[in-house]
């Protein structure tokens, strides 16, 4: 029986075997200790362990596995809202095991498993170096990684997971593996676009890229130029060579005094994204989209850590609900769909088509589980969840956009911008997903982890 008592004494049992912590269902700590970054997600776990190292995860999992109990590895809780009820699940935070090493000789940096990205980006890009990481500063490295991971470098270096050169995490049956593409092969590949089921991960090493100085910022007109400017921005993504990544979004930004003026209490359109090193006159790239004379533009020779924050992704927890589709080709009567449902009475904060393409619908040499994605563009929208009547406006403003782009939707999704439960099959191409569901029945045969989205 897994009761408020009964739980207390598992916490000391297993607190004794490990240097991080222990919180259970009946401590001051509970609370806090459960929180996920989205705060809309109401996460209670039967346990939470704080582990401070590899030996810690092992305990953990070890206990787990002969308590008759569940792991749930999270970073940041991000991605938290598809994970099922945790009541025999122990959420396995990693968010003690930090740290940075850089080689800049091999281009490679090793980290630990509760980096945030802003601790990579901010270190390799004193070197030049730029890692494959997201919109996002305090995303987590391997959630991020293992759901496959689109940066902004994306379009010319393909997804992070494919960039993955070594992954060290414990198995199930409570091993520590270091799995590369010549040990543990299968595992290795799994791992890299099959998130977090097929064990704990304490360490991940991955290519950097030099990228010394990216031409990178963010275009901003009234939202009231909507129409024109996406349309302009889908026929301009069709032109543009591989190094260039960008996003188009219709924000209705809230009246925060934290928020810089410029988007303050605004509905506005803002195109942003990279171009990355090897075009000869970026600005002639971007000469199209400034014809469409914005009111900010803030595209300039940055270093790569830049990349980091142009976005303007919150930093701090807060309550949402979000969702993102992929989607084919997009036509000028997929941009009057969209518009048309994303206005401010729509209830969503952001309605976002990132494009993809380029290398990141290649499938490389050696590529993991999440070889590319597949569709021309991603949608993802969202918005703030402060109250049930707000979670009801949200749904409703999701699903109407769903509806409307159900036209160019090619039925897959990204799992990493996927924060609904969806079909986990829709994630991958078929067979990859025959293949991982195999592998995840070889090393989880009994299910000991619990993913935010289950294979
Ligand atoms: C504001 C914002 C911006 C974003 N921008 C981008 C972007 O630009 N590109 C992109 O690709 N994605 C982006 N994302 C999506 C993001 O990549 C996913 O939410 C990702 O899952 C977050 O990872 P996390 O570890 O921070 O979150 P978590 O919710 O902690 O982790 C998600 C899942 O990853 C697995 N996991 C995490 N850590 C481990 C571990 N150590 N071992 C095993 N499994 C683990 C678990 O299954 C967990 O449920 C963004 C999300 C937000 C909210």
């Amino acid at each position: 029986m897994l009761n408020t008592e009964t739980l207390a004494l598992d916490a000391v049992t297993l607190a004794a075997s490990l240097t991080g912590d222990v919180v259970a269902p009946g401590d001051k700590e509970y609370d806090l200790a459960r929180r996920a970054w989205n705060l809309a997600v109401d996460q209670r776990p039967a346990l939470v362990a704080f582990p401070a190292d590899a030996a810690d995860v092992r305990a953990v999992v070890d206990f787990a596995r002969v308590r008759g109990l569940r792991v749930a590895p999270q970073g940041t809780g991000h991605n938290a809202s598809p994970l099922p009820r945790l009541d025999d699940v122990i959420l396995l935070s990693t968010q003690r095991m930090r740290g940075v090493e850089i080689d800049v000789e091999r281009r490679i940096a090793r980290v630990a498993a509760g980096t945030l990205w802003l601790e990579v980006t901010s270190v390799a890009s004193e070197h030049g170096l730029a890692p494959l990481s997201g919109s996002s500063p305090d995303v987590g490295v391997i959630g991020y990684t293992l759901g496959g991971g689109l940066s902004w470098l994306g379009r010319k270096y393909g997804l992070a997971a494919n960039s993955v050169t070594a992954i060290e995490l414990v198995t199930a049956d409570g091993r520590f593996v270091r799995a590369t593409a010549d040990h543990e092969a299968d595992l290795f590949w799994a791992l890299r676009g099959g998130g977090g089921n097929l064990g704990v991960v304490c360490a991940m090493e991955f290519r950097l890229y030099e990228e010394p100085a990216v031409y990178a910022g963010m275009l901003l007109w009234p939202a009231e130029a909507a129409r024109e400017v996406l349309a302009a921005w889908v026929e301009w993504t069709r032109t543009v060579p591989d190094e260039v990544t960008t996003s188009a979004r219709i924000l209705h930004v809230p009246p925060l005094p934290e928020l810089p003026e410029v988007v303050r209490g605004r509905s506005i359109v803002v195109i942003d994204g990279a171009v990355a090193g090897g075009v000869a006159d970026p600005a002639a790239v971007l000469a199209p989209l400034r014809r469409l004379a914005p009111e900010v533009d803030t595209f300039a020779h940055v270093p790569p850590v830049a990349l980091s924050r142009i976005h303007m992704d919150p930093e701090q927890p807060m309550p949402y609900m979000g969702h993102g589709e992929l989607l084919g080709e997009l036509d000028a009567a997929a941009i009057d769909a969209i518009v048309d449902v994303s206005g401010p009475e729509s209830g969503l904060f952001m309605a976002e088509l990132r494009h993809l393409g380029g290398a990141v619908g290649r499938v490389p040499e050696g590529a993991g589980a999440a070889g590319r994605l597949h569709g021309q563009y991603l949608s993802f929208a969202g918005g703030m969840v402060a109250s049930p009547e707000m979670a009801e406006a949200v749904e409703a403003g999701l699903d109407r956009l769903g509806a409307a782009l159900a036209p160019w939707a090619n039925g897959a999704h990204y799992l990493n911008f996927t924060e609904k439960r969806v079909d986990p099959a829709t994630f991958y191409a078929p067979a990859d997903y025959a293949r991982l569901q195999e592998i995840r029945a070889t090393v989880d045969p009994r299910g000991l982890f619990v993913a935010n989205h289950a294979v």
